[in-house]
């Protein structure tokens, strides 16, 4: 089944726009809805291209950035949420996204810093060397500008219902990928509007994120296992059609899912046997994984070892002992 090209609606009313963005993810689909509300889900980097591109695109369904009516953000990635700001400014279009998420947009350039901030204490704990740990925070700061504010006018909560291009859809709030992932479900058409909740060709990053409270207190966020709730509450939906975040739209999400538990399962076996060999850092055991990947990609590499890690806590194979501010983990 061949879905999701301009000329081809996803369903009736339903287009997907494929906007470029600077990312090694390549490109953010962002879905235009046609019928009452007018409405965008997401709206690709703030950057004259992906401008462009979403511009172009919406001429060649006969509309403007101005007619937009509503904007909805399936979760607070740059590559989602950057045009906010301007599409906003020039349709004078509602915002949806979930509630929590408005004081984060609201004062964007704040919260990017805090994240970054909170980014670099957790490498700090995790045995990154300071001088990659200091090398990745001028790297971080440099993209925030592909992001930007915005005004939410329509904050969401998991179970409200709202109206997207004439029809009704409920939503719920899925973190994992990010605290602030949500996916919109028309259950009479199966239609599920899923973010980076669920991808096809990659499997989705449970990135470790500053909470949007911004509460530093308590218990250390767990995405992995917020995820693992996620992913088995939306396998549960008897969703025929999950439109993606990137790649192509995803038509069993039951199985995939199933597959995604599974591949946790085999990663966190063999983290344990990492950990079993000697007590290890969290990037230790990233590199003993993926070797240089882990320098190139340290907080992403760091966040899955650091989920994997959660899932042996929780289940009380692993455990974990501080010196000097490092964390190691070990077998117990
Ligand atoms: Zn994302």
């Amino acid at each position: 089944m061949s879905v999701g090209t301009l000329t081809e609606p996803l369903a009736p009313g339903v287009h997907r726009i494929a906007v470029p963005t600077p990312f090694a993810v390549g490109e953010v689909n962002c879905y235009l809805l046609t019928g009452d509300p007018l409405t965008l889900i997401d709206t690709g980097p703030n950057s004259g291209t992906g401008l462009d591109h979403l511009e172009r695109a919406l001429a060649e369904h006969g509309r403007r950035v101005e007619d937009l009516e509503l904007v909805v953000l399936t979760h607070q990635h740059m590559d989602h949420e950057g045009l906010l700001e301007i599409l906003e400014r020039r349709s004078g279009a509602e915002v949806a996204a979930l509630a929590a998420l408005a004081p984060w947009l609201a004062d964007y350039r704040a919260s990017a810093r805090a994240d970054d901030a909170y980014a670099q204490a957790v490498m700090r704990r995790n045995g990154i060397p300071q001088d990659i740990n200091t090398l990745l925070g001028v790297l971080s700061a440099g993209l925030h500008s592909y992001g930007s504010a915005g005004t939410v006018t329509r904050p969401l909560e998991d179970g409200d219902r709202i109206t997207m291009g004439g029809r009704e859809y409920s939503v719920h709030h899925r973190p994992g990928h990010s605290p602030s992932d949500i996916v919109l479900f028309d259950a009479d058409r199966g239609l599920l509007f899923g973010g980076d909740h669920l991808l096809g060709h990659i499997s989705s990053n449970a990135l470790v994120s500053r909470p949007l409270d911004g509460r530093l207190e308590g218990p250390r966020p767990t995405p992995l296992i917020d995820y693992g709730r996620s992913l088995r509450a939306t396998a549960q939906m008897s969703a025929r059609l999950v439109a993606t975040g990137h790649g192509e739209a995803i038509s069993d999400p039951a199985t995939l899912v199933d597959t995604r538990l599974r591949d946790q399962e085999r990663r966190a076996r063999k983290i344990l046997s990492l950990i079993t060999e000697q007590p290890r850092t969290a990037h230790e055991v990233a590199q003993q994984m993926w070797g240089e990947i882990a320098i190139k990609q340290a907080y992403l590499t760091l966040s899955e070892v650091l989920g994997h890690l959660d899932l042996l806590l929780a289940a009380g194979t692993a455990g974990e002992i501080e010196a000097d501010g490092v964390t190691r983990f070990l077998a117990v």
